[in-house]
């Protein structure tokens, strides 16, 4: 595996490569098993794997998690190898946005909702960062976590709607035994609040089970899913939705067929977390208790 830091580098090492595919996945580090998902799917699908780790500021609000962001560049490394990755890009901040970069891309509507409405700007600097990422490392294919549906759904416009001659691919989310999406802030959870966590995706696959049994009104979906959050006594619940899967606009009813997500975000102690599942997919499977 080659480590490149800066642009120019990047290029000139994936020059002769630019025949056959190439798979790209971009992280902000401090890899588990989500993200090595990405970069072994990559691995299987493409000829060349490029990997990414890359702290954006511009997607983190003015008071959150920026500076205390975890980082693990030789456990990253070693990760990142051991996934099979060819190219590992890890730039400096001062090697990707110049001095007066004053460019922003916008993705509207899709970012109105979910975490968009509550994390001004976040998505500006998600797809900003994405477009200049898929400009460099140029892939044919770039891997994205469902974990992140409204990242992906955002992403996947910003690829529509500019035509980067790139294909959009979904992998699904990695769970730790007893359910909880795994994630880089995990790792700032207190044991109370890790073993509460856990409430999240409980409450989620009740309501994908009652969906299941015929319930079709989204308020009552929700409340399933708030109700069993509540239930841990340590959540902040920033939002609990159900929206339609492709607009991400919120339902008051959900169609048989399920085309509809219930996404959440909650906060346990400072720590942000974000969780969805898809109605029209089985729920994830997973029986183990706390790790
Ligand atoms: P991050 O480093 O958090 O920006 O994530 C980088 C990529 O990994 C994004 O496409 C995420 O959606 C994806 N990802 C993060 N956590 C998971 C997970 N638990 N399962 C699958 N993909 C994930």
């Amino acid at each position: 595996m080659k480590i490149v830091h800066s642009k120019r580098e990047l290029r000139e090492t994936l020059a002769p490569y630019r025949a056959g595919s190439i798979g790209f996945v971009p992280t902000m580090g401090y890899l588990h098993d989500g993200h090595l998902s990405l970069m072994s799917t990559a691995r299987a699908r493409c000829e060349t794997v490029v990997a990414s780790i890359f702290v954006n500021p511009l997607q983190f609000g003015p008071n959150e998690d920026l500076d205390v962001y975890p980082r693990d560049t030789s456990g990253d490394t070693e990760k990142a190898r051991d996934a099979g990755v060819d190219v590992l890009w890890m730039p400096e901040s001062a090697q990707i946005y110049h001095d007066g970069h004053g460019t922003i891309v916008k993705v509207a509507h899709l970012t109105d909702h979910l975490c968009g409405a509550h994390r001004p700007g976040h998505f500006d600097g998600v797809t900003t960062i994405v477009a200049k990422l898929l400009n460099t490392v140029g892939p044919t294919y770039a891997f994205f976590g469902q974990k992140d549906y409204q990242q992906l759904a955002v992403v996947r416009r910003m690829v529509r709607d500019l035509d980067f001659p790139v294909e959009i691919a979904a992998v699904p989310t990695v769970r730790e035994s007893d359910g909880l999406a795994m994630s880089s802030r995990n790792v700032f959870l207190s044991n109370s609040d890790r073993a509460a966590a856990g409430e999240i995706i409980r409450g989620l696959c009740a309501a994908h089970e009652q969906f299941s049994a015929g319930e079709r009104r989204a308020a009552r979906l929700v409340e399933t899913v708030s109700a069993q959050i509540r239930r841990s006594g340590r959540a902040e619940v920033d939002y609990v939705e159900c929206v339609d899967a492709l607009t991400l606009e919120g339902l008051v009813e959900v169609s048989p067929q399920g085309d509809a997500v219930i996404a959440v975000a909650a906060r346990f102690g400072s720590v942000r977390l974000i969780d969805n599942i898809l109605l029209d997919q089985p729920a994830p499977a997973f029986t183990g208790s706390e790790p």
